[in-house]
């Protein structure tokens, strides 16, 4: 093989190539298995190689692959933002606006927020409120949003401000309070950013309803949404919720807001959407926040040469009708609650684990010292790669995640596999999690 070209995250580090994967195993090209127990990057939420998913895409690739927005719409990207629309848990319609990954869903999402009141003439209204420990892209926009050490670090020059208020983390809560007394100080926080800021200053808030990789899944408690959304409301700024990771069913509801009544102003998406068959985000945008636009300029100044790709389309629209006709949203709930009764089996015989925590099936695992005082391992001993590691050898694929306080120094490890996983899947990945827990304690007492 000749020397690899391929910029892969670590230049120098040698990766599995992947040769095929079928629901929720993936094969590299020497034959070895893996339990894909993260979904990828929490994607693949229906599982590999799917057959029917792959039809549609041909049949739509034998029609047109692409066109461009500017001078046609497709019937597949059209019937998407109605299914989406029907998918979204309101009474008012939501649009969407199609682009090709997460981070571009959070830039649109802020571009949308901002023109709605610019185009009421309220132009000082653009700056974005935003939590510690939170991820919402990669792009510079979405990345100044994102309080995520380790991503933000190298080019914090660049970045406006940063994350604002403090998140909801009720393991290591900033205020130094526990719930239900502290008043969710957290959730006023919140207000304290935007008066901070000045409200005639500030056009939205954005979180992720449940902290993903920032946080190694963060649940805020009952009525934190409810309280957010009232903050928001009371001071005319607009609620955006990041359900890249948590969207499409993965906590057991088609969107992780669910959990709470409370409703947002626009939903960004990614990942489950496509559940990885085709490369496809949106910005899900009330249609109240859309009309100012409607009335004036009547365009989003926001779009890529791919937004609304036929192709990426027919991929979620087959991944959406997979996911109803084989009732995966009551599945992942179903499921998640088997899981979860495991994970905190093992959470009794393994002294590292601090707290299991999540929702359907997207779990946290965070890792700690010290059970008792909760004092994380220093960043140094690599805790959180060497359980990645460990389980990749064994052959379980999980995802790694920042915890501790602000995201900056702990471990945490995120389970998530794709919504299609059996209870057997589930006590496979549990005997490899059980041996790696095993091995990492050798290791460390
Ligand atoms: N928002 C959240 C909550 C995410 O988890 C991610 C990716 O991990 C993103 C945004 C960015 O999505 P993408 O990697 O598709 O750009």
């Amino acid at each position: 093989m000749k020397k690899s070209l391929l910029i892969k995250p670590f230049l120098t580090k040698s990766y599995p190539a992947a040769s095929y994967g079928s629901g929720i195993y993936i094969y590299d090209t020497e034959g070895k298995r893996y339990i894909d127990g993260s979904s990828g990057a929490v994607t693949a939420s229906i599982g590999h190689g799917i057959p029917d998913i792959i039809g549609k895409m041909e049949e739509q690739s034998k029609k047109i692959s692409f066109v461009y927005r500017s001078q046609f719409t497709n019937s597949p990207a059209e019937l998407l933002a109605h299914k989406i629309n029907e998918a979204v848990n309101s009474e008012e319609n939501y649009w969407s606006f199609f682009v090709n990954s997460g981070s571009e869903a959070t830039e649109t999402a802020m571009k949308i927020a901002i023109q709605h009141f610019q185009e009421q003439g309220l132009f000082q209204k653009n700056k974005i409120i935003s939590r510690w420990m939170s991820y919402h892209g990669i792009t510079m926009g979405s990345l100044s949003l994102s309080g995520h050490k380790l991503r933000r670090e190298k080019f914090v020059t660049l970045l406006e401000d940063g994350p604002n208020a403090e998140a909801p983390y009720c393991y290591r809560c900033s205020f130094h309070m526990e719930y239900p007394e502290c008043n969710m100080m957290c959730a006023l926080d919140i207000e304290r950013a935007i008066k901070r800021a000045g409200n005639e200053n500030v056009a939205a808030f954005i979180a992720e309803p449940i902290i993903g990789a920032a946080g190694g899944v963060i649940v805020p408690p009952p009525g934190y949404y409810e309280q957010v959304q009232e903050i928001c409301k009371k001071n005319n700024v607009l609620f955006i919720a990041d359900e890249v990771m948590t969207g499409f069913g993965r906590t057991g509801k088609m969107f992780a807001l669910e959990h709470w009544t409370s409703e947002a102003d626009i939903i960004v998406t990614g990942k489950g959407l496509s559940a990885g068959y085709a490369p496809i985000g949106a910005a899900l945008c009330k249609e109240s926040v859309l009309h100012p636009v409607l009335n004036g300029s009547k365009s989003i100044m926001s779009g890529h040469t791919f937004s609304a790709n036929p192709q990426s389309a027919a991929a979620a629209l087959a991944v959406l009708d997979y996911m109803n006709k084989h009732q995966l949203i009551e599945k992942a709930s179903l499921q998640g609650k088997y899981l979860f009764r495991k994970l905190k089996k093992l959470k009794q015989s393994t002294p590292v684990i601090g707290e299991v925590r999540g929702k359907g099936l997207l779990a946290g695992i965070e890792l700690v010292c010290n059970p008792v005082s909760k004092k994380p391992f220093p960043r140094k001993a690599a805790v959180t790669e060497r359980v990645i590691n460990k389980a990749q050898q064994k052959g379980l694929l999980i995802y790694p995640a920042t915890a501790g306080e602000r995201g900056y120094e702990g471990d945490a490890v995120i389970i998530a596999p794709p919504l299609i996983v059996t209870r057997k899947e589930i006590d496979e990945m549990m005997t490899i999690l059980q041996a790696v827990f095993q091995e990492l304690l050798q290791e460390l007492c």
